[in-house]
Formats: structure tokens, sequence, C-alpha cells
């Protein structure tokens, strides 16, 4: 069911080699590759402290790192152009600014900076996600803030919009409807939507594209109705999951030692890769994806 965009002829960010350790704090992202193009939805999964935010700080030229490069629409992000830089929307994780402004205030303020405003998307949005517009920022609850904020990332129509934890402050029933009509409402324009998690039920039906951060890189990105057709858990000798896994053309994601010589490998089958008669092969969920590989 994921929708069709042409071939993307560039990615609207590219990372490549980055590495980043805070000072006196750990090494957070260590030679990390990444891609996102024209047309993707990502969902950016991780544990708490995996280095999402990081990630995605750096993605946006507001973290340097250590080393490596960030492009954004082709162009260097700490040199973007104000034409690139117009480009892009961002939701923090969080943001206590402009608290004393009203919503109202608070848009039309932002409206000034951006040549590109879709009015008529705000006052929609305003409306069905039941904002007052002319009430303090500080009176607002939580959920109402982080949507606001989203209608503030939306309103200028980005080509790249990254959220970080965007609903954060849903309660749980609300969070993936919520998420789906968010994707809906860029996914037409084959824009890049990137956003990161660390709750698996906001990705069903959401994320067309999964991406794993662990330790510190991208583990896979694929998306999820492949990943969940193609990865198998694999169990066997050493020497049997070598032959097997060759014959199969099967790329190891992970490796379980057990005992008495035997392991667990978990894999993925190229595309259109039947399993063969007699060779046990489990089918995983979302939730061993997750365990396994962050
Ligand atoms: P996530 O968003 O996946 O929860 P973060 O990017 O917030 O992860 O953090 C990654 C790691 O870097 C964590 O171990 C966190 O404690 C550490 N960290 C985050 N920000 C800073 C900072 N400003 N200084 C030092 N360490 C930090």
């Amino acid at each position: 069911m994921s929708p069709h965009f042409p071939p993307a002829e560039s990615p609207s960010a590219a990372l490549s080699g980055i590495s980043l350790r805070y000072p006196k704090g750990p090494v957070v992202l260590d030679g990390l590759d990444w891609q996102l193009l024209p047309g993707q939805v990502v969902g950016l999964l991780g544990r708490n402290g995996a280095g999402k935010t990081t990630l995605l700080e750096t993605l946006l030229g507001l973290r340097a790192p250590d080393q490596g490069v960030v492009q954004v629409f082709g162009q260097h992000v700490q040199h973007l152009d104000d034409a690139a830089r117009a480009r892009i929307g961002y939701v923090p994780q969080q943001s206590d600014l402009f608290e004393a402004f009203t919503p109202a205030q608070l848009l039309a303020y932002f409206r000034s900076f951006y040549p590109r405003w879709n009015e008529a998307k705000v006052e929609g949005l305003m409306s069905r996600w039941d904002i007052a517009r002319d009430k303090p920022i500080r009176k607002l609850s939580g959920g109402q803030k982080q949507r606001l904020s989203i209608i503030r990332a939306l309103a200028h129509e980005p080509d790249l919009l990254v959220l970080d934890e965007p609903v954060a402050s849903l309660d749980p029933a609300g969070r993936r409807d919520f998420l789906r009509e968010l994707v809906g409402e860029v996914l037409d324009r084959g824009a890049t939507v990137v956003f990161s998690t660390h709750i698996l039920s906001d990705l069903e039906r959401v994320a067309f594209n999964i991406a794993f951060l662990s330790q510190g890189r991208i583990a896979l990105q694929a998306p999820l109705d492949e990943l969940l057709e193609q990865v198998r858990a694999f169990t066997g000798s050493v020497t049997e999951m070598a032959a097997l896994l060759t014959r199969l053309g099967a790329e190891p994601l992970k490796r379980t030692p057990l005992e008495a010589g035997r392991e667990r490998v978990l894999a993925r089958l190229p595309a259109d890769t039947a399993v063969p008669a007699g060779v046990a092969a489990d089918r995983v969920n979302l939730d061993d994806l997750f365990s396994e590989l962050t």
C-alpha cells in the first residue's frame, strides 16, 4: 500500500560518516550513514538514549558532528541558503518558547518569515485539532502545544519535515490516528517526513519505512511490510547456518550464540525468495525486530 512516486533523483537529506560524541559523554553517533528520499515517511526507532534527538539535530545542522558530512537538498547543512532553509519544517521534542504569545500571535510571527504559507491549511488544522487561538500558549495542554507546534511546522508546506517524538504528549489512544493524519498532510506532496519514536504502535500503518538506530548507526532501514515479510529467524549449527544463508542469499542482521555450537540468526531474505520446504524459519514481528536490532 506504499504510495508511488517517481524515482527520486536526489535525496532530501544525506548523512555520511557521521560521528558525534558529547564532551565527557558517550559516543552517540558512530560512522552513521543515512539517506532520506522524497516521498518517504520514515519512523526513526531507537531505545531511549540511543541518540534519536542527537541524530535529528545533526541532520538539521543544529549540532555539528565531529566527523562526517550532512547535506540537505544537495547543500552542506551548515551553509544552506534561505530558499533551502524555507523548505524545512522542524518540530522539536519540546519547546517552552513563546509561552506568553497566543497561538494566533505565534502563527502571525512565523508567517512573516516564510514566502510560502498555507493559511487555509493552518485555519483548517486549528479548527480540526481544536486549538484555542486567543489563549496564552502557557495555558494550553501539553498535547495542544504539541499540535500547535506541528501546525507551525506544516504551514509553510516543507519538503522535509522532521519531528522529534511528535506524539509524546498525546494520549495513547490518539497517537497513531493523529500521526496518520499528520503524515497524510504531507504525503500527497511527495515530501519527506521523518519522525522519531520509541513506541512501536506509533509505527503501525503510519511509517512506510522504519529506520532502526542502534549503537550509533542506522542498523536497518526498509519498508515495514517488506521487513515483516523478509526477515526470518533461523536456528541451527553454525556451519549449517553459514551454508543456509549463502544458499538463500540472506543477509544476516543479528547472530545469537546458543549452546552446543548452535546459533540463532536473524536474517533478511532477498525479495520474493521463498523459504525452502523443511527449513525452519520463524516469522518475526515488530517487537522482535525492535528488541533484537536496537
Ligand atoms: P534519544 O533521543 O534517542 O533518547 P538523545 O539523542 O537524547 O537520545 O541522547 C543520546 C545520548 O547522549 C544519551 O546517552 C544522552 O544522555 C546523551 N546526551 C544527550 N544530550 C547530551 C548533552 N547535551 N550533553 C551530554 N550528553 C548528552
